[in-house]
């Protein structure tokens, strides 16, 4: 049974996703930050419904935190805020999704099913050559033992494409799985971060395939 941990401190709220969620899915609650962190390291769920205003800190802290600790859940963001930068703040901080509140149950589960199944379509762990070290699990990469500054998305983005190399993932596809159910972005903001990537990690590792999208080439 997968592990769902859910973060939020109005009761209501809370008690309501566990009830409803128990029947699929192993449930733990927290109604603070602090308890949240806990329950994610000692559990390691495989989801995590993330309040972004807490008692003691923000959604956006603890989803830092837990990329930071090298917990590998995924994470979908609850918000009463329907606002694109949040999203896009969520989204650079490692968050796999947004749903604001309020929302259907039914819209949520569709959510948390598409969240999963991308999950276990990102099976890479790690990767190395004589120059680049990639651990997906700890989000960390060295390029000649140099530690690297890349961002959660920009680690999701490279394990996206290590995990299918040498085969050419279309800007479309990239966008569905990197960045979200909902996409937020344009096929553009691919282009951007591939950008950004290359620079850090060296323009030789990814190709791009002209007018269709971009290819892993170790
Ligand atoms: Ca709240």
């Amino acid at each position: 049974m997968k592990k769902i941990l859910i973060i939020e401190d109005e009761p209501a709220i809370l008690l309501g996703l566990k009830d409803e969620l128990s029947q699929e899915y192993q449930t733990f609650t927290a109604a603070n930050g602090a308890q949240g962190l806990s329950l994610a390291a000692t559990q390691q769920p495989d989801l995590i419904l993330l309040d972004i205003v807490l008692p003691d800190t923000t959604g956006f802290k603890i989803c830092q935190q837990i990329k930071d600790d090298g917990i590998d859940s995924s994470i979908i963001m609850l918000t009463a805020r329907d606002q694109v930068v949040d999203k896009v703040k969520g989204l650079e901080l490692g968050a796999d999704d947004y749903i604001t509140k309020p929302f259907s149950l039914e819209e949520l589960k569709a959510r948390i099913k598409a969240v999963l199944r991308r999950k276990e379509m990102l099976p890479a762990q790690e990767y190395k050559d004589e120059i680049l070290t990639i651990d997906f699990k700890k989000n960390k990469a060295w390029r000649k033992n140099k530690l690297l500054k890349l961002s959660y998305l920009e680690l999701k983005l490279l394990r996206f494409l290590v995990s299918r190399k040498e085969k050419t993932v279309t800007r479309r596809e990239l966008l569905e799985h990197v960045w979200g159910y909902q996409a937020v972005s344009s096929t553009r903001t691919v282009d951007a971060h591939i950008g950004s990537l290359r620079k850090k990690i060296g323009k030789n590792y990814i190709t791009t395939i002209h007018s269709i999208g971009y290819r892993f080439t170790p």
